[in-house]
């Protein structure tokens, strides 16, 4: 039997167990190493994001594994064998429409839906990666990892991929560049090790009080500066910074509050780069558009992961250039899915993931519990 780590709505996760599905020729089974959980997965779990008829199903859209089994035909198309670690992207596109065609394959009309978000009545139900097997659909995408890396720093290619797209490939960050991140979350992180990659001049990061720990680690990444935007002034302190030069491009990172987006246009200098990827839970913000007119402003939103950034970010892990292992806040078994996911929701943690595997005291414990809950 398969176990997974169920939710069954708001604050509702339970162990469950499911039959192995039989692998036809196009499919394959993953054996996961390693799950990443997400912010989205926290506001899931805290039941926002909440759709009808969703629950229950298995979360976990960031995968990492190991073949267990594939398909004749589907090993030829993904050019994997079994024994091969890879890294699953969360969308199922169809490879054959006018989007897919042309590389905008995450607006695909025609996917077959999302890692972590199919509900379980859809068969084989293993469609989420916290469980100990997740079913590769024929339109899974798959990147290979080298197998030597421990998987839950390997796991991190999705906020690595996140940081290549947006501060790399949306924000255009070239050498000599003066970057602004607002926001030290994990993809604000991640970001910092995206413009250092690429060659920024000075990078500057701004966070709350309470985030000390992870502008520390920021500055390890390789930030220059960091701003508590509790006790100083973002946009005097960039002036001051960049001698009033003002930022090449900002990446505007941070949930809800609206005045990192006004700080944002402040900062960039004229004909710079803003990317706006935190959402503002669907609220309307105040802004003097004036300011993008005169300043000659380029903004883009930044929705989701491609190949190209998750491809690169499997490649800056590989090259172990960076200490990753510092972003690890903590890897838990199968049956703490949702601690996992408070540990995160505490806001102190940086990345958190699930190991199926880790630990067969642990795995004892989920199936005594299992026994417990079936005889219940
Ligand atoms: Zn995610
Ligand atoms: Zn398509």
């Amino acid at each position: 039997m398969v176990r997974g780590a169920v939710q069954t709505g708001p604050l509702a996760y339970e162990i469950r167990s499911f039959p192995r599905p039989t692998i036809g020729p196009d499919e394959g089974l993953l054996r996961v190493e390693a799950c990443g959980v997400c912010g989205s997965d926290v506001e899931q779990y805290r039941g926002h994001l909440v759709r009808p008829g969703m629950f229950p199903l298995i979360p976990g859209h960031e995968p990492l594994g190991v073949i267990e089994e594939v398909g004749e035909r589907a090993a030829e198309r993904w050019g994997v064998s079994v024994g091969d670690r890879v890294a699953v992207e969360i969308l199922r596109p169809c490879r054959a429409c006018d989007y897919c065609l042309t590389g905008r394959y995450m607006s695909c009309p025609n996917r077959d839906g999302a890692y972590g978000m199919t509900p379980l009545s859809r068969s084989p139900s293993l469609w989420g990666g916290f469980a100990d097997y997740l079913y590769l659909h024929p339109w899974a995408i798959l990147h290979k990892v080298r197998g030597d890396l421990p998987p839950e720093i390997a796991v991190m290619f999705n906020p690595l991929g996140a940081g290549v797209r947006w501060a790399a490939m949306l924000g255009e960050v070239g050498l000599g560049d003066t970057v602004l991140i607002l926001g030290p979350g994990q993809r604000g992180l991640t970001s910092v090790i995206a413009a250092r990659a690429r060659g920024a001049g000075t990078i500057i990061v701004t966070g709350l009080s309470r985030d000390a720990h992870k502008l520390a680690l920021a500055r390890e990444f390789g930030a220059d500066h960091t701003i508590d935007v509790e006790q100083e002034d973002v946009v005097a302190r960039v002036t001051e910074i960049t001698g009033g030069a003002m930022a090449d491009v900002v990446l505007e990172l941070t949930p809800i509050a609206d005045q990192p987006i006004r700080d944002a246009i402040e900062c960039v200098r004229h004909s710079g780069r803003i990317v706006l990827a935190g959402l503002k839970g669907g609220k309307q913000i105040e802004l003097v558009t004036d300011r993008l007119i005169n300043k000659g402003v380029t903004i883009r939103g930044a929705f989701g992961v491609n190949a190209d950034a998750y491809i690169e970010a499997i490649r800056i892990i590989e090259s172990g250039r960076f200490p990753l292992e510092k972003m690890a806040s903590g890897t838990f078994e199968l049956a703490d899915t949702e601690a996992a996911i408070q540990a995160l929701a505490d806001g102190d943690a940086i990345h958190t993931c699930v190991c199926p595997d880790n630990g067969s005291a642990m795995a004892g414990i989920a199936a005594s519990r299992e026994e417990a809950a079936n005889a219940g």
